[in-house]
This record gives structure tokens, sequence and C-alpha cells, in this order.
């Protein structure tokens, strides 16, 4: 779909292509891409015999990646993973989980830095740069390094490990800045502005939404070109949840599905500036110093938490609030129930969920989706502190065998 511009979320201006670049000249606030409709139709897209996000090329404003692009060209297309044994004990409907830890960097950041990735490439960039808490930037490396491109990425130097060995592994240039996300927020926008690197930035650069509102019409075929009921989606910054409304708005505006969804967004207690700001009916989002293990959704000054707090309010939907252990205990519960592996962060949506239905939230006849944004094995330590003790080894024998198997049918 050709790119048509930009338009701001704060003030309603329409801005031309080469009129803007990351927020609104005129108010500062976050811009939605604008692109011209294409005329293709959902038996179009049916016939597309490609299974990634690319299959949606004619409802991006920016060039697919082809196989040229390597890994880039299969982001995308993950399963929407039935979890009806759940959904009876949970009292809803029907339940799904997307899961975007099966994404190539184990997150669904890919998404996002492919999108920006491409723009780069269709703008004539070389390089750039972003500030992560890990993922974005372990996306951004990884896309970066399939497309050519130069990567630096700036990450607080209490990231998880894991993020930091993968971002070592894609060859970008990974600077760990002593401080928050936010502080590295800060440096790499005025980084991009001093030395000319195109900045991938969440909540900044309009593309990340390009990318993410993929997911949005992935979920939506998946279900036969229908909206679910209610979404749980984590929030740090917020820019996810916009773009999972975003990619629902453009399906509505398309009549190819008849609703939106309610959009329910989790924030860590530690982080949960956005969380507050609704609850308190609240316009304005008083900023926090974050202190939550969720990682991805430690983001004390959100990039994107005017447009995350709209998304939510028009959807009729809601914000919980879940503690770290709650998340912690959201890691095992979800291996249990779905067999899936979640890092604390895309936990947080499942933690959010189980608190929700609990306080009789979710009605019993709604069908729901749980956005599980990035896979456990970015946080490891995370996880064998949510199981406890790890087991002791024993003896190779039948016998120590047996009794460890007797104290699991008798604990
Ligand atoms: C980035 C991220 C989030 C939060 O997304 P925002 O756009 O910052 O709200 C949630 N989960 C995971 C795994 C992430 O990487
Ligand atoms: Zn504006």
């Amino acid at each position: 779909m050709p790119f048509a511009g930009y338009e701001c979320d704060g003030c309603g201006a329409i801005h031309g292509p080469d009129e803007a670049e990351y927020r609104c000249p005129g108010c500062g606030g976050n811009l939605f891409v604008r692109s011209i409709d294409s005329g293709t139709t959902r038996e179009a897209i049916e016939r597309s015999a490609d299974r990634s996000m690319w299959r949606y090329a004619p409802l991006l404003a920016v060039p697919p990646a082809g196989p040229e692009h390597g890994v880039m060209a299969s982001v995308g297309g993950t399963p929407l993973v039935p979890a009806h044994g759940a959904a009876r004990r949970l009292g809803v409907k029907r339940l799904w989980l997307k899961d975007e830890g099966r994404m190539p960097t184990g997150s669904l950041k890919d998404r996002a830095s492919a999108a920006v990735v491409r723009r780069a490439a269709a703008i004539g960039v070389d390089r750039v740069i972003t500030a992560s808490t890990g993922n974005a930037g372990v996306a951004l490396a990884a896309m970066a390094r399939a497309g050519g491109l130069d990567a630096v990425i700036l990450v607080p130097a209490s990231a998880p490990a894991a993020k930091l060995a993968q971002l070592g592994i894609f060859d970008a240039t990974v600077v760990l800045v002593r401080g928050s996300y936010d502080d590295a927020f800060e440096l790499s926008v005025a980084a991009s502005r001093e030395l000319g690197w195109y900045c991938r930035n969440t909540g900044l650069n309009p593309f990340t939404v390009e990318g993410k509102k993929t997911v949005s019409f992935e979920i939506a075929e998946q279900l036969g070109w229908r909206a679910p009921d209610r979404i749980f989606v984590p929030v740090g910054d917020g820019n996810i949840i916009v773009a999972v409304h975003r990619g629902f708005a453009e399906l509505l505006a398309l009549g190819w599905i008849d609703r939106m969804p309610r959009l329910v967004g989790v924030q860590a207690a530690g982080s949960s500036p956005i969380a507050r700001a609704f609850l308190d009916g609240a316009d304005h989002i008083e900023p926090v110093i974050t202190d939550t293990l969720a990682d991805s959704i430690a983001a004390g000054h959100p990039a994107d938490g005017l447009r995350a707090l709209r998304a939510v309010r028009e959807t009729a939907g809601a914000f919980v609030i879940v503690s770290d252990e709650d998340i912690l205990r959201a890691i095992v519960s979800l291996g249990r129930e779905a067999a899936i592996f979640a890092e604390p962060a895309a936990a947080a949506a499942w933690a959010g969920l189980c608190a929700a239905s609990s306080a009789g939230q979710v009605g019993d006849d709604e069908d729901v989706v749980v956005l599980v944004t990035g896979t456990g094995l970015k946080d490891v330590p995370a996880a064998t502190r949510a199981l406890g003790a790890h087991p002791s080894p024993i003896e190779p024998t039948l016998e120590a065998l047996r009794t460890v198997l007797d104290r699991r049918a008798n604990p």
C-alpha cells in the first residue's frame, strides 16, 4: 500500500511524506502512518502462499521483504494456540494464545524492526539506532543484519544476559547504558539527531506500528476474519497495544471484520503509569521510577502512553495491574496449562487474564486472546526463580528413580 504521509494522534494534523519523520512537528504527538487503499481483498490475501507478515503487504506502507532479505522474510505467521482446558478453568467461552515467542528472535518486536528496516531501505538509510529494554534491540540487530544495515543498540546495563548475548551474536554495536531504559531512550534520540542515524525507538518511529499491526491481521484471519471479544496485551511504552488497536481498526474500516475487540492492557505494579492514569480517569501520564522483574514492560516514562490510553478507552477495555509475584506464578501456570514458555513481560498478560477473570471482569460468553509477546528463553533466571529450587541429582539406579517418582505421586 503506497505511503501517503502521517496523521497526528495529538492534534489531528495531516503531514505529507516529507513533512515529518518521528513525532508531530506541530504538537509533538505520536504519528500514525497513512497509506492509500490498494483495493486488495480478503480473498486476495487468503490466496497468498506467504505465511509471514508480508502476506499483508498490500496493507502496509513499507516495501515487503523477500528471499534476498533472509530471516526478515519469515517474520510473522505465529500460531494462535487454542487453550480450551484453561478456558474452562477461567470461565471464558474460548481462549487462544498468540505465541509470539516463535518469532525469529523470540519476540513480537521482530514485526516492528522488520518494518523499520524496510522503511530505512525505502529512504536510502544504511545506519539505524535504537534504545531498547532488550527485545526491540535484538530484533533490530537481527533485521538490520538480514537487511545489510549497521545497527547501534543502547540498552540498560541491567538487561537479561540472554538478550545481551543475542545482541552480540547479530553483530550490532551494543552500548550498555548505566541507567534506565528511559535514560537510554533520551540518549538515542540525541545521538540520532546529532549523527543522522535512523531511529527505531518505540513510540517515536511511526513505522513500528506499521509492523506490529500485522499481529492483529493474523489474529483476525486465524479466527475467520473475526475479532475476539477481548485481547490481553502486556504494556510498557504502550506501542504494542496501540498497534493491536490500529490493526483491527484498519480491518474494521475496510469492512473485513464487523466490530473491535475490547483491549485490556496489563502493566506490572512497579511500572504502571498508564494503568494508573486509566484508573484515575486522567488524560495525563505521571512518569514513575520503575521497579519490576518484567524488564520488557519497565517503562517509567511511556513513549506511547496517551495513544495506549485512548486505544483502551475507545474499545471499552480496561487496564489490569499485576505484581511481580503474580507474574512469576503466571510463568509457571502458562507452562502447565498451555505448554508455552513465556518471558516475564509476556506472562504478565496471562497474569492479567487470571486476575480479571477471577474478579469477574470477563464474561463466560467471551472469546479471549492473550498476546504472549516473548519466549521464556529470554530470561531463564526468572523462570528458575518462579519454579523455586532446582531438582537435586540422583544416583543412576532404578531404586533412586523410584523414590523420585513416588515422591511426585505422593507429595
Ligand atoms: C516490548 C515488549 C512488551 C511491551 O510493549 P510496549 O510497546 O513497550 O508496550 C511486552 N512484552 C514483550 C516481550 C516485549 O518485548
Ligand atoms: Zn500534532
